[in-house]
């Protein structure tokens, strides 16, 4: 296949049917925004250490402008309950993009470079969203992000991921089951555990089973 061919498919991994199996729950620790989470994701989000590691070393590498990149993994149809889940492994981080302290953009380069790297390092997995970072902004998704998104990760499955470096804040937007996506709603996520402890550094999140920082509540039972 000539390069130009190969240019004209970006996503071919799209398409790949989901793996049947099972939602992991040894070893998993949920995390939370601090809002409640009222809306229903269409898909629930796990992320290993190695993958929270990776987008963060990124996103801290530059605190001036927004950086971004593809996430890495597969997608899950649970057998049992036929609930779906993305599982996040790795980032691959963008290159070609266009960039200055308040946008990133994704040019037809990156998404090219982004799926060779793909298809060479990750043969089995698949992008199942992309990440990008607001230096000294809140979680959201601007209109341009919400047209990127949409434009190309338009899979119903497909996350955004919006990190603050300087603050340590992060969320995940999905699509909702109707398709919609609220672009100020962020939804938490599941962490493997792969050394067995917790890597995620986020104070807009909280794990499940302990008291918010900072509210002062004590609801312990
Ligand atoms: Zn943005």
């Amino acid at each position: 296949m000539s390069d130009s061919e190969s240019q004209v498919r970006l996503f071919p991994q799209a398409s790949k049917t989901p793996f049947r199996s099972r939602i992991p729950e040894h070893l998993v620790q949920a995390w939370h925004p601090s809002f409640d989470e009222e809306a229903e994701p269409l898909v629930s989000v796990y992320l290993t250490s190695e993958a929270f590691t990776q987008f963060m070393d990124h996103s801290r590498s530059d605190l001036e402008n927004e950086v971004g990149g593809g996430l890495v993994g597969s997608r899950h149809v649970d057998t049992r309950t036929e609930e779906q889940f993305v599982l996040i492994e790795a980032v691959i981080p963008a290159r070609f993009t266009r960039h200055g302290n308040a946008f990133l953009t994704f040019t037809q380069d990156t998404l090219v470079a982004m799926n060779d790297e793909l298809n060479e390092r990750f043969p089995k997995r698949q992008l199942v969203g992309w990440y990008h970072t607001h230096p000294r902004m809140g979680i959201f998704l601007s209109h341009y992000d919400l047209w990127l998104h949409n434009h190309f990760f338009p899979e119903p499955w497909q996350v955004a991921l919006v990190i603050e470096p300087h603050a340590g804040l992060g969320g995940f937007f999905i699509r909702q089951k109707d398709g919609d996506i609220d672009h100020l709603r962020y939804f938490g996520f599941y962490e493997i555990l792969t050394q067995g402890t917790s890597v995620v550094s986020w104070c807009n999140m909280h794990p499940e089973g302990e008291i918010p920082d900072g509210k002062g509540e004590n609801d312990n039972e």
